[in-house]
């Protein structure tokens, strides 16, 4: 059910249901029993995602997804490990930025942003350098919307023996992730993304059998999975503060993801609001940045109009006042603007929000008819 709040079309966060804003009306005790249980049950519904139950845990922690990230690559690559970014747009970038500032060994494997990561290149250069021990991927490239070859490279990471780290958060529960056919170290998603809560935490799959081996890794305290995991083991509760109303909510975004059918009925549905989305816009005459083959239901960065009267902050303000954001570009080289498919709306929402797109561009004489 939808309430008349702003539509996001933005990659997180995001537009929720009604059901999981209302989640948040009640107040919870941190070391409550009650609360202790909901904790729980997220986590257990988390693994149950990937079918991670016999080899894997997962580690919810607070925070923005990026805290998650640095806080995986913290607990899970030792401090004399070399990790390899494959590095194909800003989240990418991110993660060797945050790796690098933790003082682990980096090495990015630079690749074109408007394309997949080639798996060909990685097996190459892990060829020519037995000192690197772990592998970085971006499951989905939000910066562009490009989705990775997560198969292929945790098939050349078992082969070779290094160790795979996801980032995982804009595809987990919307692209299928299925830990009976994939093998990695950490993979990472948080609240406030295709699980449809609202953002404050994110939560680390790691595999039980590196576990122990990450005692000590982390430089940092806050961001140590391993004692979250260990302390929230031992007592039920988290290590500090937890964000009690984004639990509850995603609890009830859960409840909701189930109801819906899982991670095929959300793909399904994001795939029909995608379809709305790209054959208006294209009818509008706008095009994608990225190839037809390489678009992902998850978001599509457009070309902005070649007209000079097309402005983005004009535009996006058209379009808000209608009801919908829109999402800037994050290219340095071309102008663009993006548009989430994700989040709690169906192709009834997305239909007007390009209908207030194709009347924005009107109205400032870049559309004709
Ligand atoms: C959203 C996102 C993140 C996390 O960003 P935050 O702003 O910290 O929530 C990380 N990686 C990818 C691919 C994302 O889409």
């Amino acid at each position: 059910m939808m309430d008349d709040s702003q539509i996001l079309l933005t990659p997180g966060p995001l537009t929720t249901s009604l059901r999981t804003k209302q989640a948040m009306l009640k107040d919870w005790g941190s070391w409550d029993a009650d609360f202790n249980a909901l904790t729980a049950t997220v986590c257990r519904q988390l693994l149950d995602i990937i079918h991670g139950q016999d080899d894997y845990v997962v580690v919810p922690l607070q925070g923005s997804g990026t805290f998650s990230v640095e806080a995986a690559i913290a607990t899970v690559v030792p401090r004399q490990g070399h990790l390899l970014v494959l590095d194909n747009g800003a989240y990418c970038k991110r993660m060797a930025k945050l790796a690098t500032m933790m003082g682990r060994r980096v090495s990015v494997l630079t690749q074109p942003e408007n394309r997949p990561v080639s798996p060909e290149q990685l097996e190459q250069t892990l060829m020519q350098d037995d000192s690197i021990t772990h592998v970085g991927l971006i499951h989905c490239e939000t910066g562009t919307g490009v989705v990775n070859p997560l198969q292929q490279v945790s098939d050349i990471c078992q082969r070779l023996g290094r160790r795979l780290i996801v980032d995982a958060m804009s595809s987990f529960a919307a692209l299928p992730i299925d830990c009976r056919e994939l093998v990695f170290d950490a993979l990472i998603s948080a609240s406030g993304k295709c699980l449809e809560g609202v953002p404050g935490m994110g939560f680390v799959f790691i595999r039980q059998a590196i576990l122990e081996s990450c005692r000590d890794n982390s430089y940092s305290l806050v961001l140590d999975l391993y004692d979250q995991h260990v302390y929230m083991t031992r007592t039920g509760q988290w290590r500090f503060t937890p964000p009690t109303h984004v639990v509850a909510a995603l609890a009830e975004a859960l409840v909701q993801f189930e109801q819906e059918g899982g991670q095929p009925a959300r793909l399904e549905r994001y795939t029909q609001n995608f379809q709305c989305l790209l054959s208006a816009m294209t009818q509008m005459g706008l095009s994608t940045y990225l190839k037809p083959e390489d678009l992902s239901p998850i978001i599509v960065t457009f070309n902005s109009p070649e007209d000079d009267r097309f402005d983005f902050k004009v535009f996006y303000n058209k379009v808000k006042a209608q009801g919908f954001i829109l999402y800037p570009g994050k290219l340095t080289e071309v102008e663009t603007f993006r548009v989430g498919c994700i989040g709690a709306i169906s192709s009834v929402q997305m239909q007007k929000a390009v209908n207030a797109v194709g009347s924005a561009l009107k109205e400032m004489g870049v559309l004709h008819g």
